[in-house]
């Protein structure tokens, strides 16, 4: 492979981006599309024709013969229909098209899309709105362009439409905030940098499990006798497989001006990590959705299959997505950026006191944002956070916000320089936070880690919610300072209540130990421990009240996303039932009962021929009645699952949650026990052994 590839030339090279509108559009034109770009301000046809038409010539050039308006339906993945440019000519032929019109709005049928009762079927018509703010790209052929998706009465669909209006939220806002410091501020971004974890096992593997193909996690599979309790995984040396395809990977993703920067393995075998430099949140999220594609596919080139799954394998780490999350002006100024003297920035403890708050008050919200049947898997096992929402602001700020409480001066070390005590390092500074990997929403420095995240969420949900919750602790904070006669007292004494009354929120301690969860009891904080117990808190009235005031969703947006979030859940659930009991009884009872015959056979042989020793009919007494169990579990699982509710979804998922995951849990355990007793050639599929280790 060419390694001295020239990166700079190919980064973006696919992509519609600032250089080629440049060089490809009239300047006034280029100039109101910046505007928008910047302001949020609304695109006019004659603008949109013109850019249409350089999006399309550009296109051509890029070998792309058809366009999609590219959206992104609460499936969790993105959605594409392809139109050519082609437009009849009056002698038989065709010329390629591209109108103002045709760029701005599309189309789709939305009728099979999931929108969780907003739409009913015979009103299937959708719309697709041009998101001029992130960039159109080709891929495959095709010109893709992003875009906002929403209902024919004008209700959303999508995930990207209340992202756009999250981030216009907390930006109003944060603007009023900074006014008061005395800066005029047009507008804030929410800036993020997700860290993205994955699988890549060998694609032979994967066709001969049915549970991987159809529900992308093993629902089988005895621990093998080496996991990842010798922690040599983790960042160590990348096997050649493994780094071809991430560095084709790499390129594929600068190609679509996807900043990917960062590449390790994980800490469980074959896992590994990617992580991009941030962007804005909108921008970050398209590509995110667009580097889980990506990944997919050229895995496939080169193999392997790419697991995103929250919990592929059992007993092994899963995969999860680090979400970093701050907010910076138009000036580039990041506004949890603490500074040399974070005790004396007033604005930055200002927006410090405004992020504690919101996590506080909207703990349920950031939990419920990265529900999932997947994820529940994760969350509160030892790998990722737990279920209980809480902040790591580390030792300095914890001090400084004391002190403020406390009505002292702040008499920190300032910045402490470490000493690492081998004298070729040079010193290095201290960060304000030392590292907290166990904290679900930790502050890393100058941006806040928000740890929940499943490896194959869409990560518009979480910031959606974080965006929202924390424009209106900014809110609350202006409509209090603005009418302020001493700005600076009235200020001190904000953070100082606000502290107090949500430092509960605070834990800077081990998030993973069980002292933990007993203290948060205690402090009065949400456990929600699973999808089940976290969904139908998302329409409480304080929620609702959050989003309608902020204009990101309706009551009924809101209500058809729980629906949409319930019936995801107990689909997931119901597939994984329906597969378990299918490879029970097609693959796995088969292969047992062979084996229970070769057995019998030789206990018989062996009486036969008179030959001394149990041992046979031993080990066939236990796999019989292993089978036995195995048979009545499932069969139990195939009644349960019969029997469910079909009626109301709350009641339906806290059925498959309570019911059907326990009966599966059963039946798991007795396959897990044959697998270690069958002879290894008997067993159908290949095993956690031959997956994990292959190389
Ligand atoms: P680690 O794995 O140690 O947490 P990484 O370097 O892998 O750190 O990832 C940190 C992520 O945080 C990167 O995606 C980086 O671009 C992002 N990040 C840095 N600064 C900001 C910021 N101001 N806003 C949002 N994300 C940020
Ligand atoms: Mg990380």
């Amino acid at each position: 492979m060419n390694t001295a590839k020239n990166v700079p030339e190919l980064f973006g090279s696919m992509v519609f981006n600032e250089t080629v509108m440049q060089e490809r559009l009239p300047k006034d034109v280029y100039r109101k599309l910046k505007k928008t770009m910047r302001e949020g301000t609304a695109i006019d046809a004659d603008v949109a024709a013109v850019v249409a038409t350089a999006m399309k010539d550009w296109a051509l050039s890029k070998g792309a013969t058809h366009y999609t308006h590219w959206f992104q339906p609460l499936t969790g993945v993105t959605a594409e229909k392809h139109d050519s440019f082609i437009s009849p000519t009056d002698n038989g032929g065709v010329m390629m098209e591209f109108s103002g019109k045709e760029l701005i709005k599309g189309e789709p049928d939305a009728s099979s899309f999931p929108s969780g009762g907003l739409r009913a079927t015979f009103e299937a018509r959708g719309y697709t709105a041009w998101d001029p703010t992130s960039y159109a790209f080709v891929k495959d052929g095709s010109l893709y362009i992003p875009t906002a998706f929403c209902s024919y009465t004008g209700q959303i669909l999508d995930k990207k439409t209340p992202l756009l209006r999250s981030m216009e939220a907390v930006s109003n806002q944060a603007c009023r905030v900074l006014k008061l410091f005395g800066k005029n501020v047009r507008r804030v971004t929410a800036t993020v940098g997700p860290e993205q974890e994955y699988f890549l096992i060998d694609r032979d593997d994967y066709a001969k499990r049915k549970d991987l193909i159809f529900t992308g996690r093993t629902l089988f599979g005895a621990k093998p006798p080496k996991g990842q309790e010798m922690e040599d995984h983790y960042f160590g040396s990348i096997r050649p497989r493994v780094a071809a395809f991430m560095q084709e990977l790499d390129e594929e993703l600068w190609k679509l001006g996807i900043f990917s920067k960062t590449k390790h393995n994980e800490v469980a075998p074959c896992q590994h990590e990617m992580a991009p430099v941030f962007t804005s949140v909108n921008i970050a999220s398209d590509h995110n959705q667009l580097t889980m594609e990506v990944m997919k596919r050229v895995a496939q080139k080169h193999h392997f299959i790419c697991l995103l799954h929250e919990k592929p394998f059992e007993g092994i780490n899963g995969s999860g997505k680090h979400n970093n999350w701050s907010m910076s002006t138009d000036e580039g100024e990041n506004l949890l950026d603490p500074g040399k003297n974070p005790s004396e920035n007033l604005q930055f403890l200002l927006f410090l006191t405004a992020v504690i708050k919101a996590v506080d008050e909207y703990q349920d919200l950031l939990r419920i944002s990265v529900a999932s049947a997947g994820n529940d898997h994760r969350l509160g096992a030892n790998e990722a956070p737990p279920a209980i929402v809480s902040m790591f602001i580390g030792e300095e700020l914890q001090g400084i916000l004391d002190a403020i409480e406390a009505g002292e001066d702040y008499t920190g070390r300032g910045k402490t320089k470490m000493d690492l005590g081998v004298s070729v390092l040079p010193d290095i500074t201290k960060d304000a936070t030392d590292r907290n990997r166990t904290s679900p929403f930790a502050f890393t420095g100058n941006k806040f880690e928000f740890r929940m995240l499943g490896s194959a969420i869409n990560i518009a949900c979480p910031n959606i919610m974080i965006n929202t919750m924390v424009a209106e602790e900014l809110r609350q904070f202006a409509d209090e300072l603005e009418g302020a006669a001493d700005f600076k007292a009235a200020l001190l004494s904000l953070i100082k209540r606000e502290v107090a009354a949500h430092k509960r929120i605070i834990f800077n301690g081990n998030g993973y130990d069980d002292a933990w969860v007993a203290e948060a009891e205690r402090r009065g904080l949400h456990n929600l421990k699973s999808t089940a117990d976290a969904l139908p808190h998302y329409t409480d009235k304080a929620n609702v009240e959050l989003f309608t005031r902020h204009n990101v969703y309706t009551r009924e947006e809101m209500e058809s996303r729980e629906e949409a979030l319930l019936e995801e859940y107990y689909k997931t659930l119901h597939i994984e039932a329906l597969t378990m009991s299918d490879m029970v009884r097609e693959e796995i009872l088969p292969a047992c009962i062979g084996y229970e015959k070769d057995l019998a056979d030789a206990v018989k042989m062996k009486k036969e021929a008179g030959v001394s020793g149990g041992m046979e009919a031993g080990l066939l007494g236990r796999i019989s009645a292993l089978i036995e169990e195995l048979y009545n579990q499932c069969s139990v699982l195939d009644k349960a699952v019969a029997d469910a509710p079909k009626g109301d979804s709350r009641e339906t998922v806290n059925y498959y949650h309570d019911v059907i995951l326990a009966a599966m849990d059963k039946v798991r355990t007795a396959a897990d026990q044959l697998e270690t007793l069958v002879g290894k050639k008997y067993w159908p599929f290949p095993t956690y052994s031959d997956i994990l280790f292959y190389v």
